[in-house]
Order: structure tokens, then sequence, then C-alpha cells
């Protein structure tokens, strides 16, 4: 399995708009964070956890050509608001293109993009086919996805669990029982937005934390804020087994 970090950034982005700081004038690439999202490449399947407004960048960056669904975590803006794009691959491959989301998650699919749902649809306008999910393990040709329980502040978001790797974006409890969903894990990804605490995000000192209870082999840290600081000087301070992830960042998991 093949995981590609499309995005890494919390929902401003990084650069952000008419930011000054050190982080938003870097040159480094890796301080180039387009919002958070996921590619993963399996069994000749592809698959994104959910489509931000960068979407159609990282699409293009990736060049990705085939996408057999779209896994949503929840319906913030910076995980959804790129969706009007696929009509990109509704055109190339004349289907509709499969959303996976909670009941929650759907309805606001279905409100932000009203024009999709009509039923005298103006032509052009995206296809989307949108199946449910709850908490319970999904199996799709071949594919299990676990999803995990998290809260983002007070809102229920969902991580997901594929063989040994796990993404949990946008949260700051896990609570136990789905903690014991994410043992084992060779690979954990999972959202640490800067230093100091926040309400909806766990910062990267809680992430660590979280990340010694589960030890996973190799956790990787994302949504991160332009507060965070600069990739080069944060990533060498972290623990051995944790990374600061970055776009393109491209992750190989033996199952
Ligand atoms: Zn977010
Ligand atoms: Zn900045
Ligand atoms: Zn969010």
């Amino acid at each position: 399995m093949k995981v590609t970090l499309l995005g890494t950034g919390t929902s401003l982005g990084v650069p952000v708009i008419a930011c000054d700081c050190p982080v938003c004038q870097s040159s480094d690439q890796r301080d180039k964070r387009m919002r958070t999202a996921a590619l993963l490449e399996t069994n000749g399947q592809v698959w994104a956890i959910d489509a931000g407004p960068d979407f159609r960048m990282q699409m293009l960056q990736s060049k990705v050509k085939r996408l057999d669904g779209i896994f949503l975590t929840h319906e913030h803006r910076d995980h959804t608001a790129g969706l009007d794009d696929v009509r990109a691959f509704n055109w190339s491959t004349r289907n509709p293109i499969q959303i996976y989301g909670e009941e929650r998650v759907l309805k606001s699919v279905q409100r932000e993009f009203s024009y999709a749902f009509q039923e005298y649809k103006y032509p052009g306008v995206p296809d989307f086919k949108l199946n449910q999910i709850s908490n319970q393990p999904i199996h799709l040709d071949g594919l299990e996805v676990i999803p995990i329980r998290v809260f983002h502040h007070q809102l229920p978001v969902l991580g997901f669990r594929i063989g040994s790797f796990a993404y949990v974006t946008d949260a700051n409890c896990i609570p136990p029982e789905e903690m014991d969903k994410l043992q084992n894990l060779e690979v954990l990804i999972i959202n640490g937005l800067r230093y100091e605490s926040h309400l909806s995000h766990y910062s990267l000192p809680e992430a660590i934390e979280v990340i010694e209870q589960l030890n996973p082999k190799r956790a990787i840290i994302t949504h991160i804020s332009h507060q965070l600081g600069l990739h080069e000087e944060v990533n060498k301070r972290l623990p051995s087994n944790v990374e600061l992830g970055y776009d393109g960042m491209v992750i190989e998991i033996d199952h």
C-alpha cells in the first residue's frame, strides 16, 4: 500500500495570506502546505481521504488518473471545499464519484453543493454517489476500512485504519475503545497543529503523547499551522519514530 500526503496544512494553508512570519516567508518547499488530505493506493485502487480547497492542485501534482472514491473525515470546508472538482473524473470515467461519509457529513455535502442534487441539473454539475458509513468496518472490493471515532472539540469525526496504517486528522480526543483499534500500527498519521494547545486539535506535544501510548513503528504529523515553526527545525527535535509530514511525502506500507 502506498500513501501520499497530498496536503499537510491547517485550514488556512501555509503560507497564510498576508502573513510575513518566517515560516510563511520560508523558501523550503516543505514549509508550503496545502490543506490536509491523503491519497491511498492499494490493489490497483486509488482512494482519497478528504477533498479540500486544494483538491485540484493535489490531483494534478500527484498525477492522479483514477479515483475509486473519497472518504470524508468531516464536513469542514478545508476538507470538502474541493468536491466540485471531481467533475474532471466524472468526465474521464463517465461515472459518478463515490463519496463515503457519516450521515451528518453527507447532509452537509448536499447542502453546500445543492446544485449537484437538484432534480433538473444544470449540465456539467459534479456527479456524486453518496455512501453513508458509520463507525463500523466497511468492505470495498477486498479493501477493509475501519473507521475510528475521534472528537474535534465536540464534533464527532472519523479517522480510518486500513491494514497497519491509520489516519487521524482534526481531533483532540480519541476515546479509549477507539485507541484499542489503533494498536500494532506500522504507520500512524495524526494531527499536530502547533506547540500551544488548541480547542479542537492536538498540539504537537499532545500528539506525541498519543503516539507514545499507541507506539506505532512510525508516526507522521499533519494539519500543521505556520505557528508550529520551520519544518527543518521542528522535525529534528522530534522523537526517533516521529516526523513532520510534508506535501508530496510518500509512505510505503507492507500491509
Ligand atoms: Zn481541518
Ligand atoms: Zn505565517
Ligand atoms: Zn475540522
